[in-house]
């Protein structure tokens, strides 16, 4: 078994034992739960909002590269400059040559799924470079020094009072300090850093190609401080991020903030379009807020892979709702931390094993029970569960399966396509092979036994040979 995949199942068998962890987690589960109804009913039909954003979303991927050009060609236009990076390494060296050329020794940075992807906390550190997560969630996080839980909520598992705990070791305030008096001490030592840093770093929710723009949407205003304050904006971006044209925001917007948290629309929705201009026609000054350079990495890092195979290609049309994680009954109980990869819940074990490594992380697409909630949630409507599935049959066709599990479903295959098979041993001898000799069985479960009579031969008591 691979490293990867060994881990998870340590790291799961401890947290589905953990009652405290999943109780932090159901209650902000719960209260996730309790509030999306609402959101969802300014859609007079919700179903019909979610099939026309999957239908915009397939439009944009199926013609992915065009859109991209467009993109370019708009926002270079107004003086951002877009660079290709083909996987985190490129995307880093990037990030660092602008860090060099603008003399950056703090960077303020908004929540982005994409720079924990490409660990760029930690290549900055390592380069002597401070980077600051203004987002209160990742702030917490990052005090904490562990990586986001959840791809919408990153602290969702500590409860108030381990906040409390954790502002008191590391920031010295009142342990039994309220939410809003913690906020308020996160407030005052983000600012500090915003007046320093002299770039600033934010992902993007949706890359709008007929303006050439990128949209962020966040709820505390980091986001925009963040594109706005520093004299420098890096935007990093999945290439999968695009949506076609700015008037699909009037689905998207809402869409994702029912589906993210329950609002009808999120506190803040930005567009950028580029850097401060200097030359706006029609006025006689520039603009006087923004930064004086933009800069948009576009990544693919493993994405071309996904689009360039037929049946996963649909995974690209996540829009990081996180709908699917808080839904998922493997998700609720092992928590984010345990799948030791950037993207968790069903839509990382769906799209992991493309971005990285097929048989190194191929565990994660049977960590499932296929109850299909995932899919029943989505807001774009991906069949995850059926994704998942896809993985299994790719991960067998590609060979990463072992002999004894090859030979496991031979003699399954063999048993049900000779039933009577089935009753030549009775229920003890039965019971004595999955009890000992079906390794791993009892990890988890207590003896099987077996029912004196099978199935069929209840059914031919019953009824004879009909
Ligand atoms: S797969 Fe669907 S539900 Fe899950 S995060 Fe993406 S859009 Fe949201």
């Amino acid at each position: 078994m691979k490293e990867t995949a060994s881990g998870f199942i340590a790291k799961s068998t401890i947290k589905a034992a953990d009652l405290e962890h999943r109780r932090k987690i159901n209650f902000n589960i719960g209260k996730y739960n309790a509030v999306v109804p609402k959101g969802k009913e300014q859609f007079s039909d919700v179903n019909l909002a979610r099939e026309k954003a999957k239908n915009i979303k397939w439009k944009a991927i199926e013609t992915l590269d065009k859109q991209l050009e467009n993109f370019e060609a708009a926002i270079t236009k107004r003086g951002a400059k877009v660079i290709w990076a083909e996987d985190a390494q490129q995307a880093l060296e990037a990030i660092y040559k602008i860090c060099e050329e603008k003399n950056c020794k703090t960077l303020v940075k908004s929540k982005s799924m994409v720079t924990e992807e490409i660990h760029l906390n930690d290549f900055l550190e390592k380069k002597g470079i401070e980077s600051v997560e203004t987002d209160l969630g990742e702030y917490i996080q990052q005090l904490d020094g562990e990586p986001p839980y959840h791809i919408v909520t990153p602290a969702m598992h500590k409860s108030k009072e381990d906040v409390a705990k954790l502002f008191a070791e590391k920031l010295g305030t009142d342990p039994k300090a309220t939410p809003e008096e913690l906020t308020l001490v996160a407030r005052v030592k983000l600012r500090e850093k915003y007046v320093q840093a002299e770039i600033g770093v934010t992902g993007a929710n949706f890359i709008i190609c007929d303006i050439g723009g990128i949209a962020v949407t966040e709820n505390e205003g980091n986001a925009r401080l963040s594109c706005a304050w520093p004299k420098t904006h890096i935007v990093i971006a999945g290439i999968e991020k695009v949506i076609p044209a700015m008037n699909d925001l009037a689905l998207f917007w809402p869409l994702l903030a029912t589906y993210g948290t329950g609002q009808k629309l999120t506190v803040y929705n930005t567009i950028v379009t580029g850097p401060r201009q200097t030359n706006v026609q029609g006025t006689p000054y520039g603009e006087t807020d923004g930064p004086e350079d933009m800069y948009v990495i576009l990544l693919d890092n493993g994405r071309t892979n996904i689009l360039a195979n037929e049946k996963q290609r649909e995974s690209l049309y996540c829009i990081r709702c996180g709908a699917c994680l808080n839904a998922c009954p493997v998700y609720k109980n092992i928590g984010g931390h345990t799948y030791a990869a950037t993207y968790s819940g069903p839509i990382g074990s769906v799209i992991t094993p493309h971005l990285k490594n097929m048989g190194e992380w191929k565990h994660l697409s049977y960590a499932s029970s296929l109850c299909g909630n995932c899919t029943e949630v989505c807001a774009v409507k991906i069949n995850l569960h059926e994704l998942l599935l896809e993985n299994r049959q790719q991960a067998v066709e590609a060979g990463h399966s072992n002999f004894a599990e090859r030979m496991g479903w031979k003699m399954w295959r063999q048993g049900m396509l000779h039933r009577h098979w089935m009753n030549i041993a009775n229920a003890r001898t039965k019971s004595w092979v999955v009890n000992t000799m079906v390794k791993g069985w009892k990890d988890h479960r207590g003896d099987m036994q077996f029912p004196k009579k099978s199935f069929n031969e209840m059914w031919k008591e019953k009824y004879g040979d009909r």
